[in-house]
């Protein structure tokens, strides 16, 4: 999940918002004002109940941070790229590249989000007592106390992608021997949990609350159709890990005149080339930047005497590669960025492009093959 909101950086990482956490934000601030902090301590101002309610709401997203922080920085000490976290919804996610290097380090990348959010609501419970002087504050802490432990218990529910689901992949990954195998059998135990969630949601809906029977099916859908993509993840990672980009890539590649306009490569060069991806040089040889025919036929009707060069992705941005580099490295080097080209150079001399559907082409028939 990608942020909308940049916070800033804090410890080198960089930290965002999700927009839907406004909403969410609004709801836990109406909570607090109209229901908790009223019925727990009576007879207060409306706009005392909604301010206390608003600070409470800002702590609780600071206790979040803290939980996804202590997992990021974690992973940063063993050799992890942290590319930022997200908070969203009644969560946060940390954007961790790349697998962690052991099962120890998976299980303590892991069980130190719910450690620290155990850790914070003894905090809270210090600070209740602390602040009885003055019972709303001090109802806030005892608040807070509640859903830092709630917030440790339902991520330590052993499925993909909570914090348990981690623990348990590294369980099996240590006794098992691959993370693969690890992250196999904590789907499986995770995908029978979902089912019973979903199970019991439906149960709870029809007999004694539908919101709450609503909320437990769609938690347990959720959890069914992430503990797929993170397998689904793993076995394409190691489908790839003894494969070099060389057998990727299309090779050789044809470069274009970056003077050309759009309408005489759609017309006279690509209706004789396979490919779906230009490179252009200048009049010297030099590279100079990426085109994509899908991009070049959605230009053409307005700008058909355009320049190649002045619609192509500028060759400084493009990723590169070397043909003997693992297939996995690179997807993790390179993350999201796959959707786009990756140009692959041995020695200085452009040899290949490898493309998403190179990739997916190359899965597919690593799969077939498996024995
Ligand atoms: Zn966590």
């Amino acid at each position: 999940m990608a942020p909308t909101i940049r916070l800033g950086k804090i410890l080198g990482i960089e930290v965002g918002l999700n927009w839907s956490l406004i909403f969410i934000y609004a709801l836990i601030v109406w909570t607090l004002a109209t229901d908790v902090l009223p019925v727990d301590v009576p007879n207060q101002g409306a706009l005392t109940y909604w301010a206390i309610g608003a600070l409470g709401g800002v702590v609780f997203y600071a206790c979040l941070l803290a939980h996804e922080l202590a997992h990021a920085l974690v992973a940063r000490r063993y050799g992890m790229k942290v590319s930022g976290i997200t908070l969203w919804l009644i969560g946060g996610v940390s954007r961790l590249d790349g697998d962690p290097p052991s099962a120890g380090a998976e299980a303590l990348i892991a069980a130190v989000g719910p450690l620290t959010s155990f850790v914070i609501a003894g905090l809270a419970v210090g600070l209740m007592f602390a602040t009885s002087a003055s019972p709303l504050v001090s109802d806030v802490f005892a608040w807070l106390a509640y859903v830092n432990v709630a917030l440790a218990l339902f991520n330590l529910v052993p499925a993909f992608p909570l914090d348990g689901g981690r623990l348990l992949s590294s369980l099996f990954w240590w006794r098992q021997g691959t993370r693969q195998r690890g992250v196999h059998s904590a789907v499986r135990i995770g995908r029978v949990l979902a089912y019973v969630m979903i199970g019991l949601g439906i149960v709870v809906t029809f007999t004694i609350s539908p919101v709450n029977g609503i909320w437990l099916a769609f938690i347990g859908w959720f959890l069914l159709s992430a503990g797929s993509q993170e397998e689904a993840g793993t076995v394409m990672k190691a489908a790839l890990r003894s494969v070099p980009v060389s057998a990727a890539m299309s090779s050789p590649v044809v470069t274009i005149p970056d003077w050309l306009t759009i309408g005489q490569l759609l017309e006279s060069v690509a209706p004789n080339h396979p490919f779906t991806t230009y490179p252009l040089h200048d009049p010297t040889g030099a590279l100079t930047g990426l085109v994509r025919l899908g991009d070049l036929v959605k230009l053409r009707r307005e700008a058909a005497d355009g320049r190649l060069a002045s619609v192509a992705r500028p060759i400084s941005e493009v990723p590169t590669a070397r043909p003997d580099e693992a297939l996995s490295s690179l997807i993790e080097r390179i993350g999201a960025a796959i959707e786009n080209r990756v140009l692959v150079f041995d020695q200085g001399k452009l040899v290949g492009i490898v493309s998403p559907v190179d990739v997916a082409r190359l899965i597919t028939v690593r799969q077939g093959s498996r024995p």
